[in-house]
């Protein structure tokens, strides 16, 4: 393909020690464009559980060494980054929208975001401080300190495949830690082509690890090996509850960032045309493959009308198709989400679910991931349609007679990472911020989006809530805290 910018040789997706290796596993990797999924973009050969392992000697090896760069040897590293994914950014974005099939500008402002995410930690490589404390003893100086846990093994999946594996990368790199980064199988590319700018940026041989194979076996391998001494995943509920329990036994410090089924509350008072821009630009979106997609509209029946008219007039006017076109909504990322999607369509149905529009596979699109986008009325806060992470652009609308009732359907699920309240009234929106199970809380906004510099994690079954990602405490996750206690001689 041209326009890639990436090191090694099309068949080495496996960068060890700062040598770009290929695969040995027999099981190849198949990466298809899901807008046309009968052309292959990429096929090489896997990784192996003995590659993952020596990706973790690699990093342990290099882990002293590491973490006695200065600060500022580092965040000129992480700088460095930064400015070279922003020269490509193009090529970056195209990579991204080909493997992953979200649409072109959705790519360039993800490929933005995770230069930014570099430039955020690379900046606290030199901030990332302990505490002087108050001694009771005037001879003895009191003080913590951080330090990096050593080596860090970083498990993404495919939905923001450049900007989950960032800042993860980031953070644990500039708090001092060596890394293996396995990314999902289904986004390889994107993953190969920041290890190389990282690797071009001039990141010691060893520091940065990149492993790619299937979860059962690679994965596996890099949970199980006791030199690894952090892990942080981002993926689905079911494998991360998995891999918390298997690496907790180790007494090893586990992160784990999991799926959602984000509610978003409409009251009377709210602004009916901005509270349906939220529901829809927050369930479609990324063609709702987003651990904080907007899946449950909660609405208060004095306006469940008005609002519902509104979502489903903006549903029938996205755009859709190739993510090159640049649409507003691309292709599913693959079969199995292609599936699925369409099952859930049929579940909802079966448990009397009225659907108001979308759930087809549009005309003119029979080869790729399609589906339309797709609202559903008469859902009922038990159904599984509301109940269940879907993963595609599915909005299911729950009437509700008063706030009670609203908070009530909104935490009625096993999740808690994302939600929303439109209103103009302060008292319920306060009161909506301290009730609601969930970890990012908006008021007057979408489920979806983030701040860099705002601690991103969810409650409940949505995450281990052992440490909260981005934000200026995103490195705790990466360090050991020391109490020091120091007397004259
Ligand atoms: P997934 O759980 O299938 O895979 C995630 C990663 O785990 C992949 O790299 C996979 O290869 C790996 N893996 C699988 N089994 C493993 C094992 N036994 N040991 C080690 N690694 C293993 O998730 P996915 O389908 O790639 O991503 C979609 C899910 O991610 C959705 O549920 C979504 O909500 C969630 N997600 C959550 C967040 C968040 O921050 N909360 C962000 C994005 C996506």
């Amino acid at each position: 393909m041209e326009g890639l910018q990436m090191n090694g040789t099309p068949e080495t997706y496996q960068y060890i020690e700062g040598e770009w290796r290929t695969g040995e596993s027999d099981e190849s990797i198949t990466v298809v464009n899901p807008a046309t999924p009968i052309d292959p973009v990429a096929t090489f050969p896997g990784g192996t559980a003995t590659q993952a392992d020596a990706a973790i000697e690699a990093a342990a090896r290099a882990s002293r060494s590491w973490e006695q760069t200065t600060p500022d040897e580092r965040d000129q590293i992480l700088y460095a980054v930064a400015d070279l994914i922003d020269s490509q950014q193009e090529q970056l974005a195209e990579i991204l929208t080909k493997e992953e099939g979200k649409p072109l500008s959705s790519s360039r402002g993800e490929v933005g975001r995770a230069a930014e995410i570099f430039r955020f930690f690379a900046s606290y490589a030199r901030t990332a401080t302990g505490k002087t404390i108050p001694s009771n003893d005037p001879e003895t100086f009191t003080y913590t300190i951080r330090e990096p846990v050593g080596v860090a093994v970083l498990i993404t999946p495919w939905n923001f495949p450049i900007a989950t594996p960032s800042w993860k990368t980031a953070a644990a790199l500039a708090a001092g830690n060596t890394v293996v980064l396995k990314p999902s199988s289904e986004t390889p590319m994107i993953a190969k082509a920041l290890v190389s700018l990282l690797e071009d940026a001039g990141i010691p041989d060893g520091v940065l690890n990149l492993v790619v194979g299937s979860g059962s076996t690679v994965g596996q391998a890099l949970i199980t090996n006791d030199e690894a001494d952090a892990v942080s995943f981002t993926g689905s509920t079911e494998t991360g509850q998995y891999i918390a329990e298997t690496v907790s036994q180790r007494g090893v410090p586990i992160q784990t960032e999991m799926g959602g089924k984000n509610p978003q509350v409409v009251l009377p008072d709210a602004n009916i045309g901005s509270a349906a821009a939220g529901a829809i630009s927050g369930s479609c979106g990324g063609t709702g493959q987003a651990c904080t997609a907007t899946s449950r509209l909660i609405v208060h029946t004095d306006i469940a009308d008005e609002l519902t008219a509104a979502v489903v007039d903006r549903a029938e006017s996205l755009s859709i198709g190739p993510g090159m076109e640049d649409p507003d909504m691309g292709p599913a990322v693959s079969a199995e989400e292609d599936a699925s999607n369409f099952r859930y369509i049929e579940i909802a149905e079966d448990e009397g679910a009225t659907r108001l529009t979308g759930g087809n596979r549009p005309n003119g699109f029979e080869e790729g991931y399609y589906i339309e986008p797709t609202v559903f009325g008469d859902v009922t806060p038990e159904m599984r349609i509301a109940q269940e992470e879907v993963f595609g652009p599915v909005l299911s609308i729950i009437e509700v007679e008063d706030f009670e009732a609203a908070i009530r359907a909104a935490n009625n699920t096993t999740f808690g990472l994302s939600a929303s309240i439109y209103t103009a009234d302060m008292t319920a929106s306060r009161r909506f911020t301290r009730e609601i199970e969930a970890g990012v809380v908006k008021v007057n906004g979408t489920t979806t989006g983030s701040q860099i510099q705002m601690p991103f994690g969810g409650m409940k079954d949505s995450s281990s809530e052992t440490q909260k990602e981005l934000g200026q405490e995103a490195y705790k996750f990466y360090t050991h805290k020391k109490a020091i206690y120091r007397s004259d001689p």
